[in-house]
């Protein structure tokens, strides 16, 4: 007989073979060796089972984008001894919870303003290790709303700030492609935004960039981290 826990465990098992066979068959078609494109299973909505069956099937990094749920996946995943995890925060970060994100992240991927480098550089001392953080840009068209991260003039000043914490290490940039439009382009301009930062902060050398629905794009405009959610666990539940 099979529980609801194996047929749950092969339908995430089938699907992530069929992302890591597009990753490869992708990164084939533009000369990239797929080990040069890190994989980032999104798992908000779902539950810490759902993080242990992917530890299990040999996921390493995940990403969670709400900081309640996070905080409580983490202490879950390891009171059940789901170990070896680096926990990716992609989510809009406020800055008076910045400190607490900073206590149980590995990467936090979406700092998008200044104002968040002195809470994230606290609580990386309060836990006594370092923190990866990546820059969030905006990929949105000059004049639009800048809702999904820093507009590109401003990520100098940000990655100053990064640069003169010392509990931070700037490792790179972090954007999502803009709605409603070809994402192509836009993770083209990303390619030539993280070279400025790179050109200040050597270490700065991810650019995590594509979803379930445009991943293969960004691979081919040169992300190193992709962040897939759906094409894995399945649709999340509509109501938040
Ligand atoms: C939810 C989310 C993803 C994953 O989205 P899917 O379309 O489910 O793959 C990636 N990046 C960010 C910032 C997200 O919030």
């Amino acid at each position: 007989m099979t529980s609801p826990g194996d047929a749950r465990r092969q339908e995430i098992a089938a699907n992530l073979a069929a992302v890591r066979e597009r990753i490869e068959t992708t990164c084939a078609s533009v000369g990239r060796s797929p080990d040069e494109v890190t994989l980032v299973v999104v798992t908000k909505f779902f539950p810490a089972s759902d993080v242990a069956l992917l530890a299990d099937l040999g996921v390493r990094h995940v990403g969670e984008n709400r900081h309640q749920e996070a905080e409580a996946k983490v202490g879950r995943c390891t009171a059940d001894g789901v170990r070896g995890l680096v926990w990716h925060f992609i989510g809009g970060l406020q800055s008076n919870k910045a400190a607490a994100v900073a206590r149980y992240a590995d990467v936090v991927e979406s700092v998008d303003r200044v104002k968040l480098v002195r809470p994230l550089d606290r609580g990386a001392h309060e836990r006594g290790r370092d923190l990866d953080v990546l820059l969030q840009v905006s990929l949105d068209p000059p004049g639009a709303s800048q809702r999904n991260g820093a507009a590109a003039e401003d990520l100098p000043k940000l990655a100053d700030a990064v640069l003169g914490a010392e509990g931070l290490r700037l490792r790179g940039v972090m954007a999502v492609a803009p709605l409603g439009r070809p994402a192509l382009p836009a993770f083209e301009r990303l390619t030539v935004l993280v070279a400025s930062v790179r050109a200040g902060a050597p270490d700065a050398d991810i650019v995590s960039a594509g979803m379930s629905g445009d991943f293969e794009d960004a691979i081919r405009c040169g992300a190193t981290h992709v962040r897939i959610g759906s094409a894995i666990l399945g649709n999340r539940p509509q109501i938040k």
